[in-house]
């Protein structure tokens, strides 16, 4: 799997810190997770456990910490990985507030991590 159209590549400094995908800035913050559990299921159906935990009402410009609120579905249409599990974790950096979204997701036993940029 090589990264598609909007997909950008992660990068640490020195310190192990990561760094914003549009700016290289070092301080960034989570806020909403989003993960994507398909299980042993057949390849092609697409069920599974989607667990949401994000702040109450907020949305992704709001830096205001409120209430943190978890959500469990099973709508992964939204997961990374078409046929494993994947994780999906919102950034913001104070330089700017650039938002962005750091994934992980399996594929045919690898794992791929990369940025995909919400907005600037
Ligand atoms: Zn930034």
């Amino acid at each position: 799997m090589t990264l598609q159209s909007g997909q950008m590549p992660i990068a640490v400094d020195n310190w192990g810190i990561l760094l914003c995908p549009i700016c290289n800035f070092e301080y960034t913050h989570h806020s909403r997770i989003e993960i994507f559990d398909r299980g042993l299921i057949d390849d092609y159906v697409k069920e599974g456990l989607h667990v949401v935990v994000d702040e109450c009402g907020k949305s992704d410009n709001d830096k205001v910490h409120g209430k943190k609120t978890v959500v469990v579905n099973d709508d992964v249409s939204d997961n990374p990985s078409g046929r494993r599990n994947g994780l999906r974790i919102n950034f913001w950096c104070e330089n700017g507030e650039h938002h962005s979204q750091l994934v992980i997701a399996q594929q045919k036993g690898c794992t791929h991590i990369y940025w995909e940029k919400l907005f600037e």
